[in-house]
């Protein structure tokens, strides 16, 4: 293609990737495609996942075995060989007259490219072969024209199977000499200025050919910023868009301090303050967007009751939306409970409260609910006869209508999407508060994964945050017993393993024998080679055959792979105590209340992260009784032995990959301690944070935090910056 046929300026970031003149062959293009470069633009914001140094070249005499090291050399002679597997050896020299093997495994064609006499750039890790130092596989280049492979700070990408990251270097280098000027500035220069942020174009281009290290961090931190700085313009506006809506305010506090007075119990200093907040929020003529974090078990459900009750002596509706139906059950004894002092729920939800005018009615609407029911339901619902309903999604399905909905609850936040969770409040033919205006109802959403700021910045940035970061009192912490599994090879030691191990089953058996109930926490459904876990469905059958052929009827199984309704009716079954044990994938984390479960057994445990483990844990530890949970680390694979005719090259690798498996096995032990001591949800959280990405923390993918490439959650100031820098510019522009 001559050049000129690309479109001028920016436009020219459009152009697809095929017409760059970046790369040829359909097989490539579908590479690029596979790794989602589509254009020219995708491919100028393909960032490197790290760099390689090669800024130093290194005379044969001086290689130091262990270090990725460059060095020019001549080739002597190139050959095709055989080692059990095929590829090329050739001898290279220096100036000085040191010799030295490079080989690289498969490409033989490289034995006739290499020529002798030919003058090249090595670059890669230093191995030793006899005692002498060797490459392997190392990046190299001729010695004429430009280098891109070699001999400076060289970008590593994210790739995949078959494309080779010289042939994406070169891909990408080309497109970034013809267009990567034409990388718009998108900030203004002041705002710049004011951070040291370089240009738009320039960071791009030293992001993936850098200069040197200080140069690649300013980058890095200019494109972080982009990123930052649209989640933030995208949660200021929602927010300030959010606030110019009207809502009705409320001056019902004493409905909910006559409440808070009937309860057997006090609120906690933290659950009082929390409650402050979201007064204070109720009291304005604007809508409250409050997100409520508190560990679970620290009484958030009470906080939100007396905010719903506020607002039902405001002359309003109240609503509560849970992510599952049993937790909508749940809620709705719950609330009805907490209402009336009674275990049981009242007929059709009427309590007679003496601080309210009117009886008070809870509806229950969920999915599953009967014809009859669902339309009770619905026409209390419309017609104001409920003014508290619980539900699950179907309290924001279509034929939904409040007659005046003030205040809406969703809890579990994080298993709702941004969408669902501003569904509820309200489709446009639904009318709200005084229907003077737009209006719409205080939101209030609740979770029980205490958040680290920087993360509740990003991933609610449009919320307001308010903490319950205290327990009640007189709860014993779960004790928790972290059981790592030792290196196969300490056959001492896997003994003992083995007997911690049957321990803790017994102890299972001995709570089930009592009376009481207990958690099998698997990682996975089914039995993966790859992932080598213990399976739900396996153990399940294991516990059933081996462990408690006793209790086999009283076993059961739940995973993410069965309907809604099959592991509803698993969890009903569990919480009525018809099940003895439930044997669960991760599917269990949301807060189901079982009070009368007392003991957890986490197979795998190494495979959670922190904070989940943590959530699991709150499962237990419900009731009067001290709970026990058991964290079981496990390496299904023992150590590879080595092939009978192990070649030099090969024995080295599958070293690096045992001592690799070792420093895994470390950390994983490290971490299980950390939490069988920690019993702060914050404090895990946090943790967990530093060690893994936010995407794994919250086991699912929230908006705003997946279009983050280059920005690390952990860069609180960074974050704090791109959300003032937002709200200025959107004060001065909104
Ligand atoms: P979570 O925050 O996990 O949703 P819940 O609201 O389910 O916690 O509360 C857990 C339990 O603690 C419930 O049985 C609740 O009635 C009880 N509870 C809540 N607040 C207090 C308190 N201040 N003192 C004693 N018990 C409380
Ligand atoms: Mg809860």
């Amino acid at each position: 293609r001559p050049r000129d046929a690309a479109p001028a300026g920016e436009a020219a970031l459009e152009l697809p990737i095929a017409q760059a003149g970046a790369l040829r062959g359909k097989a490539n293009l579908g590479r690029l495609r596979r790794i989602g470069i589509e254009t020219v633009g995708d491919a100028l914001q393909h960032w490197p996942r790290r760099h390689k140094d090669f800024t130093r070249t290194v005379p044969i005499a001086a290689l130091r075995v262990g270090e990725e090291q460059t060095l020019r050399a001549t080739i002597e002679r190139a050959r095709e060989v055989r080692w059990g597997r095929k590829g090329t050896e050739a001898t290279v020299s220096d100036g000085t007259g040191a010799r030295m093997r490079v080989i690289w495994f498969n490409q033989t064609y490289l034995a006739r490219e290499l020529r002798p006499g030919m003058e090249i750039a090595l670059s890669g890790k230093v191995t030793a072969y006899r005692g002498r130092p060797t490459l392997a596989n190392p990046d190299f280049e001729p010695l004429d024209g430009e280098r891109r492979h070699t001999g400076r700070l060289v970008p590593v990408y994210p790739s995949t199977e078959g494309l080779a990251q010289k042939t994406l270097r070169t891909a990408i280098a080309r497109v970034l000499d013809r267009f990567g000027d034409r990388l718009p500035e998108t900030l203004p220069e002041d705002l710049r200025a004011r951070h040291g942020l370089p240009g738009a174009a320039a960071a791009a281009r030293q992001m993936h050919y850098p200069d040197d290290e200080e140069r690649l961090a300013l980058a890095r931190r200019r494109l972080a910023f982009d990123e930052l700085l649209a989640v933030q313009l995208g949660a200021v506006r929602r927010k300030r868009e959010r606030q110019s809506r009207g809502a009705t305010p409320f001056a019902g506090r004493e409905a909910a301090e006559a409440f808070l007075g009937a309860l057997p119990f006090a609120l906690t200093g933290a659950q009082r303050r929390a409650l402050g907040e979201v007064f204070a929020d109720l009291a304005q003529p604007r809508p409250m967007a409050r997100l409520l974090q508190g560990d679970v078990g620290s009484g958030k459900t009470v906080v939100a009751l007396a905010a719903m009750l506020a607002a039902v002596a405001g002359g309003c509706q109240a609503a509560l939306m849970a992510p599952t139906e049993v937790l909508a059950e749940q809620h709705y004894r719950t609330l009805c409970a907490l209402l009336s002092g009674e275990p049981e729920p009242p007929l059709r939800g009427m309590v007679n409260l003496p601080f309210l005018p009117e009886p008070l009615r809870v509806v229950l609407l969920t999915g599953s609910a009967r014809a009859k029911e669902r339309r009770d339901a619905l026409d209390a619902i419309r017609h104001g006869g409920a003014q508290i309903a619980v539900g699950t999604h179907a309290l924001i399905q279509r034929g939904v209508g409040f007659r005046r909905l003030g205040l809406a609850v969703v809890d579990e936040q994080h298993r709702f999407g941004v969408d669902q969770r501003e569904a509820i409040r309200g489709a446009p033919d639904q009318q709200y508060g005084d229907g003077g205006g737009e209006t719409g109802p205080h939101l209030l959403v609740m979770t029980a994964t205490p958040i680290p700021r920087s993360l509740a910045l990003t991933i609610y940035g449009d919320l307001d945050l308010s903490t319950i970061g205290e327990l009640p009192p007189g709860r014993a912490p779960t004790e928790t017993v972290a059981i790592p599994q030792p290196p196969w090879e300490d056959a001492e030691a896997m003994r003992e393993y083995a007997e911690r191990r049957a321990a803790a089953f017994a102890r299972v058996r001995a709570e089930v024998a009592a009376g009481r109930q207990a958690f099998v926490i698997c990682p996975l459904v089914e039995g993966s080679r790859n992932v080598a876990a213990r399976a739900a469905t396996e153990e399940y059958e294991r516990l059933c055959r081996e462990e408690f052929p006793d209790l086999a009827g009283r076993i059961e199984l739940l995973h993410g792979r069965m309907s809604g309704r099959d592991k509803d009716a698993a969890m009903r079954r569990f919480a009525a105590g018809e099940t003895a044990i439930l044997v669960s994938t991760a599917v269990v984390e949301v807060g189901i209340d079982v009070p009368n479960a007392t003991a957890m057994v986490i197979e795998g445990a190494n495979r959670f992260g922190l904070a989940q483990l943590h959530q699991f844990r709150g499962r237990v530890g419900r009731g009067e009784r001290p709970s026990i949970c058991f964290l079981l680390g496990d390496d299904p694979r023992p150590p590879e032995p080595p092939a009978e005719d192990e070649a030099e090259d090969d024995r080295r690798e599958r070293e690096q990959r045992e001592q690799q498996r070792a420093q895994r096995r470390e950390a994983a032990e490290e971490r299980l301690s950390l939490v069988a001591r920690n019993h702060d949800g914050f404090g895990l959280a946090q943790a967990d944070l530093e060690l893994r990405d936010a995407g794994d923390l919250f086991g699912t993918r929230q908006a705003g935090e997946s279009s983050l490439r280059v920005a690390s959650l952990r860069d609180v100031r960074l974050i704090e910056t791109a959300r003032r820098e937002a709200e200025a510019l959107l004060d001065a522009d909104p």
